[in-house]
């Protein structure tokens, strides 16, 4: 039987991205991976579908904690994220983006101010460093803009995949799957989307998301790990999906009432 052929994700630009309309649950523009040699899940696709649907009602409009002002301040605040919490990173950006929120403000202030700015991050030397180079970077090869391509933002110092995923998605609209600690919890727990690594994980959740779910999923999966399906014990009672939900850690199958959440407060 002939396989139906998968659309080829149109080609973005900065304005396209800008102005791409999401539909139903906010998806733009499909960066699909085509099917690949999967692990077996214990999820239906129904299932799948109403996992995200549960999440999408408890929060309709999921919002990224990390405070920013454009798409460059993004790119710092994700890089500067890294085994920090976004409440410290908020903490120590406000002052430094009233500042500096252009490569070129970045680089007049220099990295020992932009280092005592963000000294109550962890690992704030290095990241001091990332965040000159990168604005270097970007005022030296992309004409001080912040590029859309992974390809291209992976070359900036100090960003992954995952800070890469972050901005696509957050500042031009293009859904990606940036895999943080909570989202890889999330897909091995519950056995939805099982891999060793982050780019496993990505890929399951990328087989497996709604089209019409995918936008947003990065944020639902990110906060249901943060506040619900925490680390170190999940609050299966206050659950939404505890019903559906198939991990042996589970402690509950009793899903709580599906009402929408009060705006989130970092
Ligand atoms: S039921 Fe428990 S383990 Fe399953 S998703 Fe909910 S909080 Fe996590």
């Amino acid at each position: 039987m002939e396989k139906p052929k998968s659309p080829k994700p149109a080609k973005m630009t900065r304005a396209s991205a800008a102005t791409a309309k999401k539909p139903a649950h906010g998806g733009a523009v499909s960066v699909r991976k085509p099917p690949a040699r999967r692990a077996k899940i214990p999820y239906s696709p129904d299932e799948i579908r109403e996992i995200f649907r549960r999440l999408s009602i408890q929060r309709p409009e999921p919002k990224g904690e990390l405070e920013h002002v454009n798409p460059f301040t993004l790119v710092v605040a994700v890089a500067l994220s890294a085994q920090a919490t976004d409440a410290g990173v908020n903490r120590a950006t406000r002052a430094l983006f009233a500042l500096a929120d252009t490569p070129e403000k970045m680089l007049a202030l220099g990295e020992e101010r932009v280092r005592d700015l963000i000294k109550t991050i962890g690992l704030y030397r290095n990241k001091a460093k990332n965040v000159i180079a990168l604005s270097q970077k970007l005022v030296d090869e992309f004409g001080g803009e912040v590029p859309l391509s992974r390809e291209e933002l992976v070359t900036l110092p100090g960003v992954g995949r995952k800070t890469a995923n972050v901005v696509m998605s957050m500042a031009f609209g293009i859904p990606t799957l940036a895999v943080d600690t909570h989202v890889f919890r999330i897909g091995n727990r519950l056995r939805i989307a099982p891999g060793k690594t982050p780019d496993e994980v990505e890929a399951a959740f990328l087989r497996i998301i709604p089209d019409d779910y995918l936008f947003h999923a990065h944020h639902w999966l990110i906060l249901h790990g943060r506040y619900c399906c925490k680390a170190r014990k999940p609050d299966c009672e206050r659950c939404v999906i505890a019903d559906l939900c198939k991990s042996p850690e589970k402690t509950c199958d009793v899903p709580a009432a599906l009402v929408e959440l009060p705006a989130q407060v970092v």
